[in-house]
């Protein structure tokens, strides 16, 4: 039987209670995750509107359905949130996190500029209050961090217009690949995953926490979006997914503790690292397979015929648009294509 965690599992009973009570309006699911230590930690859901908050830690909630899933910090020096959902569910996101804790917002932490990850940035940002003196009339918001890439493909080439207002863009910029905080008693590394999902993703470790927030690097819903235009590639995929499994621990020695590392993916469910391993393996898989029959001299077509995603495609795949199965296998030759060359 496949292992998940406990936190992951919860998160599924309070889904189909939802589901259930979702014309009951604000609906609270309260579940008690056993640890094998004889200690039980309560973990606490709450669905308001249509955003559902679920903490997994003490000092560590998530909040879905504004878009991609959003992570919460929470602590003496305020809160660190990554990702910001969309625009248009910017003031529930807001109200979310209010509703979770009373601190200050500091930091926003975008792992790629996809508009279901920034589109929140403009409101949670001016809700919030920057931990750094500023002039009287500069913006005291909380800060926006990302990957420099982010601010590149947020912006519009000259002469165009961006699709998101100035006041949606990072306000703090890195290249290097690691950029490093240390906030409300812990170590956040932001690991930039060069050419995955896109040339901006990055991964978030909250160190003492035990979770990582991986961005669209993982998205358990469907095959990975590995965005050709923008700067991804299947090897950088394959490549973050690794450092994704390395960097998480399981349950072990003591595998009925269902403890372990906690990975929020950028949409579904919570993983821990076995999954994380599963999603990687597919993903292999299916890349081995188109490159062995571009090898052999097929061309797209012949290979999108072969159904290379066969064995995933029910879990994984659609036949419609955005992200349908042709729209990966067609990234994942092209990536492969471009690499040859
Ligand atoms: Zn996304």
């Amino acid at each position: 039987m496949r292992r998940v965690n406990a936190a992951s599992r919860l998160i599924r009973t309070c889904l189909a209670v939802a589901a259930c009570a979702v014309a009951v309006g604000a609906l609270v699911c309260v579940g008690e995750a056993r640890r094998g230590t004889g200690r039980q930690q309560n973990t606490v859901s709450s669905n308001t509107g249509n955003l559902e908050v679920l903490q997994l830690r003490p000092n560590f909630s998530m909040i879905a359905g504004a878009g991609a899933n959003i992570a919460v910090q929470i602590g003496d020096d305020g809160v660190v949130v990554v990702d910001a959902g969309s625009a248009v569910k910017g003031e529930a996101v807001v109200a979310a996190i209010k509703g979770i804790t009373a601190r200050p917002i500091r930091y926003v932490i975008d792992t790629s500029a996809d508009p279901d990850h920034v589109g929140g940035n403009e409101a949670i940002a001016k809700a919030g209050q920057t931990l750094f003196m500023v002039a009287p009339d500069a913006f005291r918001g909380a800060s926006v961090l990302s990957f420099e890439t982010v601010l590149t493909r947020m912006g519009a080439p000259t002469g165009e217009r961006s699709p998101f207002p100035a006041a949606a863009w990072p306000t703090e910029l890195f290249h290097q690949p690691r950029k490093y905080l240390y906030l409300n008693g812990e170590g956040i590394e932001v690991l930039h995953q060069p050419a995955a999902h896109t040339d901006g993703d990055v991964v978030v470790f909250f160190r003492r926490s035990d979770v990582i927030v991986a961005g669209d690097v993982l998205d358990t819903t469907r095959f990975p979006k590995i965005d050709v235009a923008r700067g991804g590639t299947i090897q950088g995929e394959i490549a973050a997914l690794n450092r994704l499994v390395d960097t998480a621990i399981p349950s072990v020695p003591i595998v009925s503790r269902e403890e372990g590392t906690l990975v929020i993916p950028g949409h579904g469910r919570v993983c821990d690292q076995l999954d994380v391993a599963e999603y990687r393996d597919m993903v292999t898989i299916i890349r081995d397979r188109i490159r062995d029959l571009i090898k052999a001299g097929l061309t797209l077509d012949q290979i999108k015929a072969t159904s290379p995603t066969r064995g995933y495609t029910r879990r994984y795949g659609s036949d419609t648009a955005p992200w349908s199965t042709n729209d990966f296998v067609e990234a994942v030759y092209q990536s492969l294509v471009r690499e040859k060359s």
